[in-house]
């Protein structure tokens, strides 16, 4: 019997059987990319995803048979090196992934090749020092060296030259540090008891770039009664290395945060952050890489996104809604990681409870991903992307925007050319809708 495209039954990702041999093996990866390139060359669904697709269609297109089989294999490298492990191909488009019997995991499969290339020393040292955010971002946060580096981002000269040396293009908007940190800004912190408790892992971006995100997020848990800790301690997540195909390094990002996030578990904390890149790895990758660690399946368990935890709130009736400041205008950006955990329009249905304000969802990719937008060589591709983006944040004349990924932002900002548009996270917005940004 034909197999239709699309069931009833749900489609399911697959766990990432990475720690295997065969995973390794250079000709089986060859013809599982074969075949999966000759179905999404059969498909073309996903070509305004990414610029993953275009280059592969591209390469069929340009070949002689006009068909995978004309593409040469040592090619397939260029597809892959696209690939920023969105996961919005699998997660929005694809209508072959398990249970359908062509079993196509895009963004796993892309993975795959990416562990092969770092198993084989293929990356470049670049990538490995950027991936490093544990060492990387606090070292820039350090008192005296955040100026220099802040004033360093903005110098012409400097960034030609980090351009022709490290290939970080020139144009590309780099975080701007803080020294004074999360930990710093919030070391006397109290908390309260009460039933509902949330940890907020505070993520190395969100203590070193946007701690005053971390602080809007717990001002308005707390104004909802809820009890708020701040991991302060907890590592990186780990995507950065995802990224790079370095699984080993996952598994110990991993391995460092888990007794913290499994005690917190235990006593019946929540975990949110303010990246949802972040919040990602924890739900809908990590327990795919480690299928068998209980822990780890606790925790996938327990993180929730920060609006879908008020919406959850206001559900139940505990979210208070009596708002003193409107928001009129206002345009948000569903960033890539946090459409693909799956939890609905929740960002958009909080802000809209706030009287006089109107809210425009944009569901597409900003081009920033991860490193995409920072390198030399994607640079230009990361502008591409995020043109119709920017555009609409334009045309939709705010009175403010943001996107849930702080760094979206940051590329969206740095396209646009209204420099006077104000930009907030969409939680900043709720809390100055509350009068907490007094
Ligand atoms: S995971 Fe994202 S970047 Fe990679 S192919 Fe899919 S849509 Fe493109
Ligand atoms: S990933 Fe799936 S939906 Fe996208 S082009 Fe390939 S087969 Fe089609």
């Amino acid at each position: 019997m034909a197999e239709r495209e699309g069931n009833l039954t749900p489609p399911r990702r697959q766990p990432v059987n990475w720690q295997s041999e065969q995973y390794y093996d250079k000709e089986l990866l060859d013809n599982e990319l074969e075949r999966v390139f000759d179905i999404c060359h059969g498909c073309r669904r996903c070509v305004s995803l990414c610029n993953v697709f275009p280059t592969l269609f591209d390469l069929v297109d340009g070949s002689e048979t006009m068909e995978i089989d004309g593409v040469d294999k040592k090619d397939f490298h260029n597809v892959v090196d696209e690939c920023y492990l969105c996961d919005l191909c699998a997660e929005t488009k694809c209508p072959y992934l398990p249970p359908h019997s062509w079993a196509v995991d895009f963004p796993h499969l892309m993975l795959r090749a990416k562990a092969q290339q770092h198993k084989n020393k293929e990356t470049r040292a670049r990538d490995r020092i950027i991936a490093s955010t544990d060492q990387v971002l606090p070292f820039f946060a350090t008192p005296g060296i955040a100026n220099l580096a802040n004033a360093a981002s903005k110098a012409k000269s400097l960034r030609k030259l980090s351009n022709a040396m490290f290939g970080i293009h020139d144009q590309a908007p780099l975080p701007q540090f803080t020294s004074k940190t999360a930990r710093k800004r919030f070391k006397n912190w109290s908390t309260e008891n009460s039933e509902h408790k949330v940890a907020i892992y505070v993520t190395c971006y969100g203590e070193t770039v946007t701690p005053e995100i971390v602080g809007a997020l717990a001002n308005v848990l707390r104004h909802n009664d809820v009890e708020v800790d701040l991991l302060h301690d907890a590592a990186c997540c780990g995507v950065p290395k995802l990224e790079l195909g370095d699984l080993p390094g996952v598994q110990k990002q991993m391995e460092k945060n888990l007794e913290l996030f499994a005690s917190k578990v235990q006593n019946e904390f929540k975990i949110m952050s303010v990246v949802p890149s972040c919040t990602w790895m924890y739900r809908r990758e990590l327990p795919l890489l480690f299928p068998e660690n209980e822990q780890v399946k606790l925790i996938s368990e327990a993180m929730v996104a920060p609006f879908e935890y008020f919406a959850w709130l206001h559900k139940n009736n505990l979210l208070k809604t009596d708002f003193p400041a409107s928001l009129g205008r206002v345009t948000y950006h569903a960033s890539c990681h946090q459409r693909t955990q799956n939890v609905g329009l929740k960002t958009r249905d909080i802000l809209s409870l706030i009287p006089e304000t109107e809210v425009t969802q944009l569901e597409r990719c900003s081009g920033h991903d991860g490193t995409y937008a920072l390198r030399s060589e994607s640079y230009a591709a990361a502008q591409k992307i995020s043109r119709p983006v920017v555009r609409r944040v334009r045309d939709s004349k705010p009175d403010t925007w943001g996107s849930d990924c702080p760094m979206a932002s940051n590329l969206i900002e740095s396209e646009l050319t209204e420099p006077d548009l104000r930009k907030e996270h969409p939680i900043e917005m709720l809390a100055r809708a509350y009068g907490l940004d007094k």
